[in-house]
């Protein structure tokens, strides 16, 4: 078997969604499962959607996802330049061999014609051009007309592809139209430029999005016009937001960069879209990068749209969080602690012990923190227990008690809690529920009660203890 070369073709309009990792993801997994190439290439020629910045977010994504190209705009290779403007000249040379084998043709038709081609009702240009004469175009071409050249599809019979997702695709010529291959101005249309730089890339399977499915016949005659072998094709169905919209940039759909903003680990991310229009034989779902290399097969990717769960991918990271040695979830949680002022002054070590099992993503830390902050005016009814037969009365009973035990015996606070219950007739659960709810005025916390003293140190836990009495006695 030949090398697999596959290719990742975005335009750098702006961040790098989740649907584009995912084609980017399944063209590096295909690639390497091969041992073959994975390759990177900008297409940038339309300029009016360029976004500045975007090529470089598609480089460092790409890079942080683990998704590294073998070839590429910044890492070079033997097949570049890897930026379509960049690549300008190789174009209009083969649209001229087309042209001279009748399978493209100049266009002069004004902008006035075409116009009123469509206003008459045309679906679609009239090959009006491809029946001028030889020495017509050329003595238009000498005087300096104005020209796009256009792809002269057979006017009969059908064309037909074997996709490898969707299987054998059929599309009769009548549908398709002549398309431009070369612009006004000199340069190619993505319809053209992409099958152009296929070839020349020597990409032998065209990963990409379904929304190319059908111009892929087109593309195929293009390349029997030119005497060039066909790749083979994967075409992906698109990830959904919900049941009839599209996961996409326009409706403010996350991008790679936001997730991680939001505590979500790469490996998690990466496994997760790894998911989203692929399952693997024994439904396993969490993998790692390589074991994704090793298990990817095109029989698991899916003929129907898949639609992104935020909470699954919670779910995910969840797994890839419990699964961190202690020391690196501190070292990851360090990064989000300064988004919370209120930490500052605690011990993070601690937190991160604490908070370890009950983060599934990163600004989990926020919501579990909470009560650090929002201690004052909580809802005296969290004393109301069923389980443990608690209520404010409950509170306004034990919490002198508990006082005096937390200034007197900090440093062995668990048996002076339990010791004080057995000596004033108190189950071991109900101590620990007041307890708790006095300190931190929150249903959950990310410890128990003698967790919650240690976390908040000795002074401030009486100054809360004694806060909470006041409140229960006025009430
Ligand atoms: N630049 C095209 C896009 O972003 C690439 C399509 C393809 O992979 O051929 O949709």
């Amino acid at each position: 078997m030949e090398e697999v070369r596959t290719r990742f073709a975005p335009s750098p309009t702006g961040y790098l969604h989740i649907g584009g990792l995912r084609t980017a993801l399944y063209a590096y997994l295909f690639a390497k499962k091969n041992g073959g190439k994975f390759i990177l290439r900008i297409e940038d020629t339309d300029r009016e959607r360029y976004v500045p910045g975007s090529v470089e977010i598609i480089y460092s994504t790409l890079k942080d996802a683990g998704l590294i190209y073998d070839e590429g705009p910044d890492v070079g290779g033997d097949y570049g330049p890897y930026i379509q403007s960049e690549r300008k000249n190789a174009y209009l040379e083969y649209a001229k061999k087309l042209v001279e084998n009748g399978h493209a043709y100049y266009c002069f038709c004004t902008k006035e014609r075409l116009e009123q081609l469509h206003e008459s009702g045309a679906t679609k240009y009239d090959k009006h051009c491809a029946s001028l004469s030889k020495e017509e175009v050329e003595m238009r071409l000498k005087r300096g007309d104005s020209y796009v050249i256009r792809q002269n599809i057979p006017e009969n019979g059908s064309t037909t592809y074997t996709d490898m997702v969707f299987g054998d695709i059929t599309v009769d010529n009548k549908e398709l139209e002549d398309n431009i291959l070369i612009k006004s101005d000199g340069m190619p249309t993505y319809n053209f430029a992409n099958v152009v730089d296929d070839h020349l890339m020597g990409i032998n399977y065209v990963i990409r999005g379904v929304e190319y499915l059908s111009s892929t016949p087109k593309y195929n005659l293009l390349y029997d016009g030119l005497g060039w072998e066909r790749p083979h094709y994967i075409h992906l169905q698109p990830i959904m937001r919900d049941a009839t919209h599209k996961l996409s940039k326009r409706y403010g759909d996350a991008s790679y960069e936001d997730f991680i903003k939001k505590g979500f680990l790469k490996e998690a991310i990466v496994n997760y879209i790894a998911l989203l229009g692929w399952s693997s034989k024994d439904n396993t779902e969490k993998f790692t990068l390589n074991e994704l290399i090793d298990k990817f097969d095109l029989s698991g990717v899916s003929r129907s749209p898949s639609i992104f769960d935020e909470q699954k991918m919670r779910y995910i990271n969840s797994l890839y969080v419990k699964e961190m040695s202690e020391e690196a979830f501190h070292d990851y949680a360090m990064k989000f602690y300064p988004l919370y002022d209120y930490l500052k002054g605690y011990d993070l070590r601690l937190l991160s012990t604490l908070l370890h099992s009950r983060t599934e993503v990163f600004t989990d830390i926020g919501k579990l923190t909470e009560f650090l902050t929002h201690f004052d005016g909580y809802d005296l009814n969290l004393f109301v227990n069923a389980k443990w037969k608690t209520d404010i009365g409950t509170a306004g009973d034990m919490l002198s008690g508990l006082i005096e035990l937390t200034q007197n015996d900090f440093a062995d606070l668990h048996d002076a809690l339990i010791a004080y219950g057995e000596k004033n007739g108190y189950k071991k659960g109900q101590v620990l529920w007041i307890y708790r709810i006095a300190l931190t005025g929150a249903q959950s916390t990310p410890g128990g009660a003698v967790e919650m003293a240690q976390l908040l140190g000795q002074s401030e836990s009486v100054r809360r203890l004694k806060c909470s009495l006041e409140r229960v006695r006025n009430e």
